[in-house]
């Protein structure tokens, strides 16, 4: 993989890592997400198939996965590309967009979005959580796993020539499923012979991160090169974030942007706000693992985007850089999480 070595592989080709700017770890730009349509409370059916507008965007809001159109955020592209310029004009650089297969990846498009725009993007390899795994993927072994993924870094996706330069988010459930499992080894295998970042969507229970840790490390995965998403509605204790870090892996916190009463996935787990995911962050400096941030807001809903009343993906550029100065993380540590590590995150070995 000489070729591949110190540098990051976009949909427009290998940039040196100098060249990525401020960059998001974590984000979509075209997706569906239809497979996690979660029927509205009762006597609020009707709202699922109402258009978007202003009096529901509240309720939108609260309920952002019980709303159909809501979850079809590959229709709107113009939008996007308008949000994407925003975010250049903001001093962003690069998106990481690590949609993977089973919510419609879109390589073709992200590409003419970074032609257009002139962000550096870098696609996604590999599998999402098991409800969408096709029953080919299902069928498929370990092995052949590991040639999918690998084939989509080295050679493209999606039947195109655009390649992918991460492998993730690779999706795990909780409990995990025997096909996730595997996909985690075969992500393991492919990133041991090309030497790539990875990124994992975990499962929701603060052990989920551990599992999957445990089995990335005895197939053999670099974890010093692997990104833990989600970790904002993850690991709430912090006894068991700061035993989960020493572990070594890249800690995410990337649902800036959302905060709603009602996390319909898991109804126990109170989201936290942006000002508590600051807190968090200041918390992880503090124990010395500011090597090991980075941050994005995983839009991947209509309603997270301006053109819907939503943040957008200069939220963390315009907002909370400012906040996180005030609750003292220096300007050069806020260019380490936004810069320096993804830098490090993406560049091959
Ligand atoms: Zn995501």
């Amino acid at each position: 993989m000489l070729s591949l070595k110190g540098k990051v592989q976009t949909v427009l080709g290998l940039v040196e890592p100098n060249q990525l700017g401020y960059t998001m770890t974590h984000e979509h730009l075209t997706m569906d997400y239809s497979c996690c349509y979660f029927p509205p409370p009762s006597g609020q059916e009707a709202l699922a198939d109402q258009p978007i507008d202003m009096k529901n965007l509240f309720w939108l809001k609260q309920n952002s996965y019980s709303h159909k159109e809501n979850l079809l955020l590959y229709q709107e592209t113009d939008a996007v590309k308008e949000e994407l310029l925003q975010y250049k004009a903001a001093g962003g650089g690069t998106i990481v967009e690590n949609t993977t297969t089973g919510i419609s990846r879109d390589v073709k498009t992200l590409k003419q979005l970074s032609q257009e725009t002139g962000v550096h993007i870098v696609a996604g390899a590999g599998f999402y959580v098991d409800a969408t795994h096709s029953s080919e993927t299902l069928a498929m072994s370990v092995e052949q796993l590991t040639d999918s993924i690998a084939n989509e870094v080295l050679n493209g996706a999606d039947g195109t020539n655009i390649k992918c330069g991460v492998i993730g988010e690779i999706g795990c459930s909780w409990p995990l499923t025997e096909s996730e499992n595997k996909v985690l080894q075969a992500t393991a295998h492919a990133q041991s012979q090309l030497g790539c970042p990875v990124i994992i969507h975990t499962g929701r229970s603060s052990d989920s991160p551990f599992q999957i840790i445990r089995i990335l490390q005895e197939a053999g995965a670099d974890i010093s090169k692997t990104v833990m998403s989600h970790l904002d509605r993850t690991i709430f204790d912090e006894k068991k974030l700061l035993e989960f870090a020493k572990l070594g892996c890249f800690l995410e916190y990337d649902l800036f942007g959302t905060e709603f009463i009602h996390y319909h996935f898991r109804p126990d787990i109170d989201m936290p706000s942006d000002n508590e995911r600051v807190l968090r962050i200041r918390m992880l400096i503090d124990e010395g693992y500011e090597d090991r941030i980075v941050i994005a807001h995983d839009v991947h809903t209509k309603n997270r985007l301006m053109k819907y009343g939503g943040h957008g993906y200069s939220h963390i550029l315009k907002t909370i850089v400012p906040k996180m100065l005030i609750r003292g993380i220096p300007q050069n540590t806020i260019d380490k999480i936004l810069m320096e590590n993804p830098k490090q995150w993406l560049a091959f070995k």
